[in-house]
């Protein structure tokens, strides 16, 4: 047991109702918090998960329902603020601002915001616009992004898909499924995700969607979108590429990164990191204002700048809403366990587990690239540090069970030795 930074009794303020902040209650009050808890979120619905907005939800296969974080037959004891932004956090007396003036006081705020969507910018100039709007990509960050997308009639139209990372393939594929006329990947580097997942699996992944039509684009960056002008005929749109190429396009969906929703803590004394913005935190999910936690997207643990905890995953979001859990009442601290990531391109269920992210080598083992079936090893030193599966749900479920669970503190063991 630590000392709690809440009392049992104390009033803990939540701002950003998704996956991080609907954990951090669950487990305030598994540990017998019994005071009131407030979760306050901008978006106007229930708290709801993500991974499927650029999935089953983009095909149709599941509904907004599904997708709700709250058990009905076990709902959260909490007040809800939902369609009300945060925009100000105040450290004495210890609350936050709200968009419609009021101020909410707390003995502990939690802060998981996650982020925004990066999106391309509008190349046209306002004469080349004729009247309407910039052209904008369609991007997948919430549920108002996924519903425009799914709203959109995809059947026979050019659709350009930009950026090379999970979320842009998952994308595609589902493009691909609804029956888009043809499908284009402007990854920005010539076999996506080499550089992170080693060229074995980057090949594995391109010739699955290279199978189902989809075609990748030249290696040059997306530079902008802009209009094409109505007398040219054809697709609406057009994507400018680093190299001179133009892809034109009827639909362009940006999935090209993310960035951590803290804009509203500029004026605060939280801690941003420089580079990304995102909340400085020990390894507690603790911020440089006392009483002050931030978990998920929109937080840097100090595990993560030691290259121990990959940012953007699922599963850093809701253990790390855990350890704030713990930490805030006093509750023993939670271990974690090895990264972990997962993606569904057609029928394939891509798996990473360990500190892939680390290896200097990277092994096949089974399968072939050509096939949809791939099991890596990644090394470091020639020590197993992680393994990757394609369809090899026993082989990484095995492993992750065999794994060394890693204490939630930024001296973390070295990479962990390991028979898959
Ligand atoms: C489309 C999509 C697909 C994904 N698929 C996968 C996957 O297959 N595998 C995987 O491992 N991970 C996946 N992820 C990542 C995973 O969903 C995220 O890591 C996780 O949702 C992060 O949780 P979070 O609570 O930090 O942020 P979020 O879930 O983004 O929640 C943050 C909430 O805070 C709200 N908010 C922001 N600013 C304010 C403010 N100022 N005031 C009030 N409210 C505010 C936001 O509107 C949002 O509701 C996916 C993410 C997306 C977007």
């Amino acid at each position: 047991m630590t000392v709690p930074t809440l009392a049992p009794e104390g009033h803990l303020l939540i701002v950003g109702a998704g996956l991080a902040g609907y954990h951090t209650a669950r487990g305030v009050r598994a540990h017998g918090h019994t005071g009131p808890i407030t979760i306050i979120g901008e978006e106007h619905r229930a708290a709801y998960d993500r991974p499927a907005l650029s999935k089953a939800y983009l095909t149709g296969a599941a509904a907004e329902e599904d997708l709700l974080l709250d058990d009905p037959e076990d709902p959260l004891d909490v007040t809800w603020v939902s369609g009300v932004g945060v925009v100000g956090l105040r450290a004495e007396p210890l609350g936050v601002h709200t968009d419609d003036g009021a101020f909410h006081t707390a003995d502990a705020v939690v802060i998981t915001t996650g982020a925004s969507a990066l999106s391309l910018p509008s190349l046209d100039s306002s004469e080349d616009r004729g009247g309407c709007a910039p052209a904008r990509p369609y991007v997948l960050r919430n549920m108002e992004d996924a519903l425009a997308l799914r709203d959109t009639p995809l059947h026979g139209a050019d659709v350009v898909v930009v950026g090379g990372g999970f979320l842009a393939l998952e994308s595609a594929a589902t493009c691909v499924a609804r029956g888009a006329g043809s499908v284009t990947v402007a990854a920005g580097e010539e076999d996506p995700g080499a550089r992170r997942l080693g060229s074995p699996v980057a090949r594995a992944i391109r010739s699955a969607h290279e199978a189902r039509g989809i075609r990748f684009a030249p290696g040059a960056r997306a530079q902008g979108l802009r209009r094409r002008p109505p007398s040219d005929g054809g697709p609406h749109y057009e994507v400018l590429l680093g190299d001179g190429g133009v892809l034109p396009a009827d639909i362009v969906i940006c999935a090209i990164g993310a960035e951590p929703r803290t804009e509203w803590l500029l004026d605060s004394f939280v801690r941003l990191c420089t580079q990304s913005g995102a909340v400085l935190c020990d390894d507690t999910g603790a911020t440089s204002v006392p009483g002050v936690y931030a978990a998920g997207d929109c937080a840097q643990w100090a595990s993560h700048s030691s290259g121990l905890r990959p940012v953007g995953h699922w599963q850093e979001a809701f253990e790390e809403a855990a350890v704030v859990a713990a930490a805030l009442t006093g509750s023993d601290p939670v271990p974690l366990q090895e990264p972990y990531f997962w993606s569904d391109q057609f029928d394939l269920r891509i798996q990473g587990v360990g500190r892939i992210h680390l290896a200097d080598d990277v092994t096949v083992v089974d399968g072939t690239s050509d096939g949809g079936d791939l099991l890596v090893h990644y090394s470091r030193d020639g020590v197993n540090v992680g393994i990757l599966g394609i369809n090899r749900l026993r082989d990484v479920t095995r492993w992750r069970r065999g794994s060394r669970i890693r204490p939630a503190s930024a001296e973390a063991p070295g990479p962990t030795p390991v028979s898959a």
